[in-house]
């Protein structure tokens, strides 16, 4: 049996090519469009691979079978199980960059992206938190099984991680470890004493004599063994003094205590994971001393890391460009970078990533690209784009009510937008809607309202929006794809190849 594109083709008008896989004497490919589409497999029928899949087998030419599988969760892990490179794995030191999807349908304009710059960054497709997962309805293994099915569908042929973001308790470990996610960002915000900034030396020590000191297998006075230690780095020195360490121990030690039972829960799993501490989404910035605190901790308790999120200095808002002095974010960047080599090394993780156009030279500067680039919700307003260009009505309608949530909807984002400053939805013209994305705080409104957007429902009980959304952008795969391969490379460009495209020499 010829199993070539060509001449599969002959006989399957709707093969989608760039799903088209031979392996092992059998082909593999997505059969349909956006609306319907099924895994299509073609082997000899003796072939024990058609048993792990589970559809409806036909007969087709010479001793050879087809089968029809349905793209649900069953048989997007057993393609995970027989196309290795599909099933997420960890990815180590590798530059690296988390897409996010909210809706299940961004992965195939992801991979474009990935793939037109040259395969230089290695993709997490499925990446999502806790929160917007409880925010979309969906759960991990929807997560997970989306973006297997994209990957499969536009052709990607390499590794790919998988990120259980912004985990906050073991129950949702449970949940991702269940789902064969391979990433695991611990997000222990919660625990981070952010008053300890502005405290008082005697509110400070009290502080530190309440701290969880069973958890963290230590006593007040063993902090004191990183008082008065000078760190040398390799452009400079950070000096602990006895302020500092107080401080950083009020701040982070709980936190520590947290990340360390999280990684422990994790590690009794026997999986292959890699692990994140993220600690991006606190009041104020973490300072180096409280970095080199961190690693100290963690390290002596025993965690390990693949890859830490500071709050950095500045602004890191949802959607839009760094607000803040890019040249005093890489000054303070660098030094970050310094002591993750020295205490690693592991990558500096940048959330909120999404647009941060101006720092992106600068992270991949000073980490010599040990660095993870995490945004989430841009491709959800690329979605948005999509809608604005083919149902404008539908789109300032979707708008007028993020206006209306955005005040209860931004509580937990750091979101400066203001609606006096978005334009009105009567005054978008249908030709000026898409460029609505484009206005700050529009873009920002529309960000952080996504969940009310997706799940509000009528007094009906029908969904307000979410039907019709997914209509329309189903309706328009390419369009979307297009949308997402142009605001992502622009994302990956930076971390590739030293910024330069490959694959698209003759352009320009
Ligand atoms: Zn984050």
């Amino acid at each position: 049996m010829d199993l070539t594109l060509s001449n599969l083709r002959k006989h399957f008008a709707s093969l989608v090519p760039d799903s088209l896989v031979t392996q092992d004497d059998a082909a593999f490919w997505l059969q349909g469009n956006a609306t319907a589409s099924r895994l299509a497999i073609l082997a000899r029928s003796d072939n024990p691979l058609l048993d792990r899949f589970r559809g409806e087998a036909a007969a087709f030419q010479a001793g050879y079978a087809l089968k029809l599988c349905p793209t649900d969760h069953a048989n997007a892990r057993a393609l995970r199980a027989t196309l290795d490179w599909l099933a997420p794995k960890p990815i180590g030191l590798a530059t690296s960059a988390g897409t996010g999807d909210r809706l299940g349908l961004a992965t195939p304009g992801h991979v474009r992206a990935f793939q037109a710059v040259g395969g230089a960054v290695v993709p997490l497709f499925a990446q999502q938190s806790i929160r917007e997962m409880q925010r979309t309805g969906r759960s991990p293994d929807d997560v997970m099984t989306d973006a297997t099915w994209g990957a499969f569908q536009a052709g990607w042929r390499t590794a790919v991680g998988a990120d259980a973001d912004h985990l906050k308790t073991p129950a949702d470990i449970d949940a991702c470890v269940a789902a064969g996610f391979t990433f695991y960002t611990i997000d222990p915000g919660a625990h981070v004493d952010s008053a300890a900034d502005g405290a008082a030396p005697a509110l400070i020590r009290q502080k530190v004599a309440a701290l969880p000191w069973q958890d963290l297998e230590s006593t007040a006075a063993d902090l004191m063994r990183y008082v008065g230690r000078r760190i040398q780095l390799e452009s400079c020195a950070v000096q602990l003094d006895e302020a500092a360490v107080l401080r950083a121990a009020v701040k982070y030690g709980k936190a520590i205590a947290q990340v360390a039972l999280m990684y422990r829960h994790l590690a009794a799993k026997n999986i292959p994971f890699e692990l994140e501490v993220s600690v991006d989404e606190t009041e104020t910035p973490t300072t180096h001393a409280e970095h080199i605190y961190i690693a100290s901790e963690l390290k002596r308790l025993g965690v390990h890391w693949i890859s830490l999120a500071p709050r950095y200095v500045g602004r890191f808002e949802k959607g839009v460009d760094y607000i803040g002095d890019v040249a005093a974010f890489e000054k303070d960047f660098a030094v970050h970078a310094e002591i993750a080599r020295a205490f690693g090394p592991y990558k500096l993780s940048i959330h909120s990533g999404s647009d941060k156009f101006s720092i992106y030279p600068a992270t991949m500067r000073q980490t010599r690209g040990v660095v993870h680039l995490k945004t989430a919700g841009t491709s959800y307003l690329e979605a948005l784009r999509t809608i604005a260009t083919f149902d404008p009505a539908l789109f300032r309608a979707i708008y007028a009510f993020a206006r209306a949530r955005y005040a209860t909807d931004r509580a937990s984002y750091h979101v400066s937008a203001e609606l006096a400053r978005a334009p009105e939805p009567a005054d978008v013209k249908d030709a000026d809607a898409p460029a609505l994305l484009d206005q700050f705080d529009a873009r920002e409104i529309l960000h952080v309202t996504y969940g009310s957007v997706l799940t509000t429902r009528n007094a009906d009980g029908r969904l307000r929006f979410y039907d019709d959304f997914m209509t329309r952008l189903r309706a328009h795969p390419d369009a979307y794809a297009a949308n997402l391969e142009a605001h992502f490379i622009k994302h990956l460009q930076p971390f590739a190849n030293k910024g330069t495209l490959r694959g698209m020499k003759d352009e320009g």
